[in-house]
């Protein structure tokens, strides 16, 4: 473990000008866990026992963003990034499975390394003292595992997300869960349940897109039920599922799982709190994937024309994820797609004001626009002005 570290200049200068003041400072959480393996680095967390106030007064010039404060969190706002300071805490008896009822500020490290989560998410790490490793987290991440810090019924009770964040982290690492960690999840999942829908769906999301993720849901399917009620849970095949995106992997749970899927998995998301565009691009890509393979590029056209190319390719890749469509689909819709044939009425060389000109009124134009569309996917006439208005007549 002599490896050398290093840490982002804005990361080093904070961490020295603690030391200068005479306070410690680590690295601490994910930014340690992924250095270690290698992974590349999102954000940095800072821990420290200086109080909040101190840390302010070290860094008076630096803009500071002071939401977390009450949780003794300053975020430095350095070179168009922020980094989160926080003083050592020691939390309180929890109030519900979320929130701690007060949180108490300490000057023992140890301490706060104690109210972490997961052992390999409790490394401390500086460059003057290196790696300080108070858990046990080196090992278990040699080893690829996930413990908690403690007791695991009791740190699940404390706050049930983290069975989902223990579930996400064995899902995108690939890591397995220690034996009273995973008998924890599974006894402790009824706690989901009083678990802010949002924090669920964002670890949810993370977990679903993990390369060990169709392992971690079969062997938690149980905790699956809790998140899915509406569900019966049947996996696809899995080498499927390992090559498709994640919104395509979760739409397949719903199209395998009910008999309903489109409305299982609106509710679901509803349910969820996820945002409209992603609900609607399911639902239309599930639609898309019952009608079937599309038989030809007419076909493709029209799928586009009904629910756009997002949710038509969607729906292909759900279909092949479930085995109903093949190879060839997808090539005839990226066919259909560098073709540049039209697909929308506002690609047609006539427009309503063509037709008002012909006498044609409110619905009328519309419905005439649109019966045009598809005489022009289908073949029946050029898209060229001239062919147009002449067809107009042989419509009714
Ligand atoms: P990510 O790669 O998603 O950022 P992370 O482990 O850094 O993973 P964060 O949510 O950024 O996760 O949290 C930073 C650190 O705070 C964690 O590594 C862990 O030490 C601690 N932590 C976060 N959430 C919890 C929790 N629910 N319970 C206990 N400790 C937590
Ligand atoms: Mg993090």
């Amino acid at each position: 473990m002599s490896k050398k570290y290093t840490l982002p200049r804005e990361v080093s200068y904070i961490i020295d000008k603690l030391n200068e003041n005479g306070y410690r400072a680590d690295v601490v959480g994910g930014a340690v866990r992924d250095m270690y393996l290698g992974r590349e680095l999102s954000d940095f967390d800072i821990t420290t026992d200086a109080l909040p106030e101190k840390i302010k007064e070290i860094f008076h010039g630096v803009r500071t963003i002071d939401t977390g404060l009450k949780h003794g969190t300053v975020a430095l706002h350095i070179n168009g990034e922020n980094y989160e300071v926080t003083t050592y805490r020691r939390d309180g008896d929890y109030l519900d499975a979320r929130h701690p009822a007060s949180v108490e500020f300490t000057s023992s490290l140890s301490e706060d390394v104690a109210r972490r989560d997961f052992t390999m998410n409790a490394l401390c790490f500086n460059e003057r003292d290196g790696i300080t490793d108070l858990v046990g987290g080196i090992a278990d991440i040699d080893r690829r595992i996930i413990r908690t810090v403690g007791d695991p019924v009791t740190r699940f009770s404390e706050d049930a997300l983290r069975i989902l964040r223990a579930l996400r982290f064995s899902s995108v690492l690939t890591f397995g869960i220690e034996k009273k960690t995973a008998a924890a999840i599974h006894g402790c999942r009824g706690q989901l349940l009083g678990i802010s829908r949002e924090r669920i769906y964002a670890e949810w999301c993370k977990l679903i897109s993990g390369d060990n993720a169709y392992s971690v849901i079969d062997e938690f399917s149980d905790v699956f039920s809790v998140l899915f009620p509406m569900l019966s849970l049947k996996l696809p095949d899995r080498r499927n599922f390992e090559r498709a995106g994640a919104l395509a992997r979760m739409l397949s749970l719903f199209y395998l799982g009910s008999d309903e899927p489109a409305l299982a998995f609106d509710t679901a998301m509803r349910s969820l709190k996820t945002d409209r565009a992603t609900r609607e691009l399911g639902v239309s890509a599930i639609h898309t994937a019952e009608k079937g393979a599309p038989a030809d590029t007419a076909a493709v056209l029209r799928s586009f024309a009904r629910v756009g190319v997002p949710a038509t390719e969607l729906g292909a890749e759900l279909g092949l994820l479930v085995g109903s469509f093949g190879e060839d689909t997808v090539k005839l819709i990226d066919g259909a797609k560098s073709s540049g044939a039209p697909y929308r009425i506002s690609e047609l060389a006539v427009d309503g004001r063509d037709l008002l000109l012909l006498g044609l009124r409110g619905e009328e134009i519309g419905l005439t626009l649109s019966q045009l569309l598809n005489l022009v996917i289908d073949g029946g006439c050029e898209n060229e002005r001239g062919a147009l208005l002449n067809a107009i007549a042989t419509l009714h």
